[in-house]
């Protein structure tokens, strides 16, 4: 891993940009004696974003959302990001969290969780505790299981409840769409009725399948799904036909990949080629749905991002995090040709 240089505190306001993710695929192997469930998964940052303006105060800690629909106490999961590194790093100075929502809530692409690890990474700067990505691992795991993937981002498995993260050599890099059905479903409703009806199947490996792919080949993403989906409708049953809808259109439009994103409600279509994403957008929208367009955030582009957010001295361990082994070589993607094509693309459109 690579070490960070002595931290020094940043006295000026910080903006920082927390990515949404959505899931290319996920599979529920079972229930952990400890009550959780084993995961696997593969994550996927992607170009929709918070926007979160972080602000040094003496003392105290103040988060404000312009979404009414986020609470702005210690329900909001970027203050208890706050509050969690203040105690564990012995911190007195406060700060200011102003959240400007554009993902949406409750729609299982982890505004919330990227949110929160967003403020960790932040703070650990403006405060200058100095812990990095490998040490904020910890209170990220704390903080949700989603949140320890924002500390790395790009395309990711993550193993176990989620929050073992592990970086891809291949990084996936298309654009994409998200349908915003403005309807929450809660993650452990979905989970509670994944319960009554899991049978237990550890062998299953179509993600590992799909890793172990040439994941440039399109065809590799059909066998990828999200096992929460029919738990998710049952939790939901207001959105089956509109699934069904949604699925139909993104199908017909060229669609590498269409599915629902974690515990839902949002789904999404993966294209290789703007056009079609235009297409599908154009078509879903005269279907009346909120679409939202985005391009996926490999782990060198998010990288960057944060180096660029923080400062280059700090950011340099973004994704390095200890408990985060690469799965293949990605640590050398700076030098290769791959790491020098990624550069030229743009992704970054705001
Ligand atoms: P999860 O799977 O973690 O439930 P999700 O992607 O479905 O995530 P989020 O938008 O992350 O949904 O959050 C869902 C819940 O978390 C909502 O009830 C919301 O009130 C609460 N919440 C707390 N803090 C935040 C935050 N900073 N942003 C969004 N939601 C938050």
């Amino acid at each position: 891993m690579e070490r960070a240089l002595k931290p020094t505190a940043k006295t000026r306001a910080l903006r920082v940009r927390a990515y949404a993710k959505i899931n290319l695929g996920l599979e529920v192997l079972g229930v952990r004696a400890d009550g959780y469930h084993e995961l696997r998964t593969l994550f996927q940052t992607i170009d929709l974003h918070d926007d979160i303006l972080i602000q040094p105060r003496a003392r105290g800690l103040v988060v404000r959302c312009d979404d009414p629909a986020v609470p702005g106490d210690e329900r909001n999961l970027a203050l208890r990001a706050a509050l969690e590194l203040q105690r564990y790093a012995g911190i007195e100075r406060g700060a200011e969290i102003a959240i400007t929502k554009r993902i949406p809530v409750g729609g299982g692409l982890a505004g919330g969780s990227s949110d929160a690890a967003a403020v960790l990474m932040a703070l650990d700067r403006l405060w200058g505790a100095g812990l990095g990505p490998a040490g904020l691992h910890p209170l990220a795991r704390r903080l949700g299981a989603d949140v320890p993937f924002f500390l790395v981002g790009g395309t990711a498995l993550g193993l176990g409840r989620g929050d073992e993260v592990y970086p891809l050599h291949r990084q996936v890099r298309c654009h994409a769409i998200v349908i915003d059905l403005q309807r929450p479903v809660s993650t452990s409703a979905v989970f509670a009725r994944v319960d009554r009806n899991l049978t237990p199947h550890e062998n299953s490996n179509n993600i590992f399948r799909f890793v172990s792919s040439d994941l440039e080949g399109l065809r590799a993403f059909r066998i990828l799904s999200n096992e929460l989906e029919q738990a998710a409708m049952e939790e939901a049953p207001d959105l089956v036909d509109r699934a069904q809808r949604i699925r139909g259109i993104l199908n017909r439009e060229g669609a590498t990949l269409a599915s629902l994103s974690g515990s839902g409600s949002s789904f999404f279509g993966l294209f290789d080629d703007g056009r079609k994403a235009q297409g599908a957008q154009s078509a879903l929208m005269a279907a009346g749905f909120i679409v939202l367009r985005a391009r996926t955030v490999s782990l060198g582009q998010y990288r960057r991002i944060w180096a660029g957010s923080l400062g280059r001295m700090r950011a340099r361990g973004v994704g390095n995090q200890s408990r985060s082994r690469h799965h293949g070589d990605h640590g050398r993607q700076g030098h290769s040709r791959r790491g020098r094509k990624a550069k030229s693309l743009r992704v970054d459109r705001v």
